[in-house]
């Protein structure tokens, strides 16, 4: 079952960041979470690292092109990274002075 919520848990942000997997500067997409931190995901090989540990990789077949497509569509979705509306989410996210 689909959950629907009225607002997006994670804030999506646009990064351009070393790969520690590619080795080199790839598109990466940052999603804050009030309560849990970031994770970050690599466009480009779908690796991902929460607080700096690199996520379990999935052993599903084809994962990496699955996560690089999903974090690539979710990239050019964030748009221009914008501090204030990224304020206010957080704001919104943890009750204060919503
Ligand atoms: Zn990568």
């Amino acid at each position: 079952m689909n959950v629907i919520v009225c607002r997006a848990r994670r804030y999506s942000i646009r990064r351009i960041l070393r790969c520690a997997t590619c080795k080199t500067q790839r598109r990466m997409l940052v999603q804050d979470e009030a309560w849990y931190g970031s994770t970050i995901t690599c466009c480009h090989c779908g690796d991902s690292w929460q607080d700096g540990e690199r996520t379990l990789r999935s052993n599903k077949r084809g994962w990496r092109k699955e996560a690089a497509a999903k974090a690539t569509a979710e990239w050019l979705a964030a748009g221009t990274y914008d501090p204030a509306a990224h304020e206010a989410w957080f704001r919104a996210e943890t009750g204060d002075g919503a």
